[in-house]
């Protein structure tokens, strides 16, 4: 079971990201020091951090190059209050991982989590999924149709992938709300129908096949 620390100062975020994480199986630390998280990260048996920008004492780049110099290479996603340009190219100088502007949908947090702590990240595992003319490109959270870039939202991504990891299986709508949605969501909800149907009108509506009385499949 992997661990993560929460570095961020403000308990409503980060009880939010913990409580979503520890649902998905994850184990949690939450520290709002700088300082303090510097130390924990070193110490710890810590396998990603999602380290927010604004802290009380030392800030997250302070914090990530102080990591970085003691010879740490744990993951770091970066939470950062606006997408500005100047934070990403501060935090890629200081080593990050990853970045999520605020405010970000959890799901989309936790497929990069997911991207960073999958094994051998980077070399063996495949980062673009594709199946016939569609492509997912699993770094980037890019999606493609015949070399076409589509955009694509975080959650119909996150929904895409489910079936590109599946293909020709039959996925229910409890399982693809439960990948796709997370902990909290109403199972009697029709959102799974409504977000194919985004699906098939921005990828192509053959590829997502309904299966009466079952769910969908990628055919
Ligand atoms: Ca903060």
């Amino acid at each position: 079971m992997s661990q993560i620390l929460i570095v961020e100062d403000e308990p409503r975020i980060a009880a939010f990201i913990a409580k979503g994480l520890r649902s998905a199986g994850f184990t949690t630390l939450v520290e709002p020091s700088g300082e303090a998280a510097v130390s924990l990260a070193l110490t710890e048996p810590v396998d990603l951090v999602v380290l927010d920008v604004g802290l009380p004492d030392i800030d997250g780049f302070e914090v990530l190059a102080r990591l970085r110099g003691q010879g740490s290479a744990v993951p770091v996603i970066m939470l950062t209050a606006r997408s500005s340009v100047a934070d990403r190219v501060t935090g890629l100088q200081s080593g990050a991982d990853d970045y999520m502007p605020k405010p970000f949908a959890f799901e989309e947090l936790l497929a990069r989590i997911q991207v960073r702590l999958r094994p051998d990240s980077g070399s063996d595992q495949p980062m673009v999924l594709a199946h016939g003319d569609l492509s997912l490109d699993l770094r980037t959270r890019r999606a493609s149709v015949a070399g076409r870039s589509v955009d694509l939202t975080a959650r119909e991504f996150t929904l895409a992938e489910m079936f590109l990891r599946n293909p020709g299986m039959v996925l229910s709508r409890e399982q693809l709300l439960s990948g796709a949605w997370g902990y909290d969501f109403d199972p009697g909800s029709n959102v799974v129908d409504v977000y194919v149907r985004y699906l098939r009108r921005k990828l192509g509506a053959d590829y997502f096949e309904t299966v009466r009385g079952m769910g969908y499949r990628l055919s």
